[in-house]
């Protein structure tokens, strides 16, 4: 017998460790099933474009505790919507973008949670800071005093085998963590955003503290780029 999404979903979140959050990724996926997602108790719901999400959630506001997570490249003329939209940012990738946000947040007296996305192995098809990138952005980071710092969010490269993707998760924890021992006043890397449904087992093993679950839960997606 096919697995209902709710049965899935069950699954899934009983073989978890406690202490990770799942976040749903819902892009491509109807607001129908959002519904049942939220239902089997899902809270925690992520998508990758702005519009897309803002469609879903006109049609969602009946379930007020949902927490919205902001999974892909955020553009700069999205960068408004975006802070009213999503409690959370994952994929801030770069400077200029943490800066707006900060300013912005300030302007509307609302502090979004966000991680620092990075490229632990070079890759040209994805956003984010290198670590040298990072770690010599990380004053004026911590300068951003409206925005609630919260870790480090990243995605291997296509292609790696099991060890290469567990060594990538380990290499992230291990950045957090010496930017831990920084003690920055308003920089914290307490959290991990990493693991998607090829590779949240490893993730896992290394210590990740968000999981972003799209296709394990809801089937593929018709358009496989996203
Ligand atoms: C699509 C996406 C996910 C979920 O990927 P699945 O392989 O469907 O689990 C997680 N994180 C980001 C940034 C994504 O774009």
């Amino acid at each position: 017998m096919v697995e209902s999404i709710a049965e899935r979903i069950t699954n899934i979140k009983s073989n978890l460790p406690k202490s990770v959050r799942l976040i749903a990724v819902t892009k491509q996926v109807s607001v129908d099933t959002i519904r049942t997602a939220y239902a089997a108790g899902i809270r925690d719901f992520g998508e990758n474009k702005v519009q897309e999400a803002e469609a879903k959630q006109a049609q969602l506001q009946d379930l007020p505790d949902i927490t919205w997570h902001l999974i892909g490249h955020l553009q700069s003329n999205k960068v408004v919507k975006a802070l009213k939209q999503f409690q959370w940012i994952h994929s801030v990738d770069n400077l200029k973008l943490a800066k707006r946000l900060n300013a912005l947040a300030e302007q509307f007296c609302y502090s979004p949670n966000i991680c620092l996305q990075v490229k632990i192995l070079p890759d040209p098809n994805k956003y984010g800071w290198t670590i040298t990138e990072l770690m010599s952005d990380l004053e004026e980071l911590n300068q951003c005093q409206h925005l609630k710092i919260k870790g480090l969010m990243t995605i291997p490269p296509q292609g790696l085998d099991d060890l290469q993707t567990l060594s990538v998760f380990q290499k992230t924890k291990e950045l957090a963590l010496e930017i831990r021992e920084k003690n920055f006043s308003h920089l914290k890397t307490q959290e991990l955003s990493m693991g998607m449904s090829e590779d949240y087992n490893l993730a896992i093993s290394a210590g990740t503290t968000i999981v972003r679950l799209g296709r394990i839960l809801f089937g593929e997606r018709k358009n496989k780029k996203d």
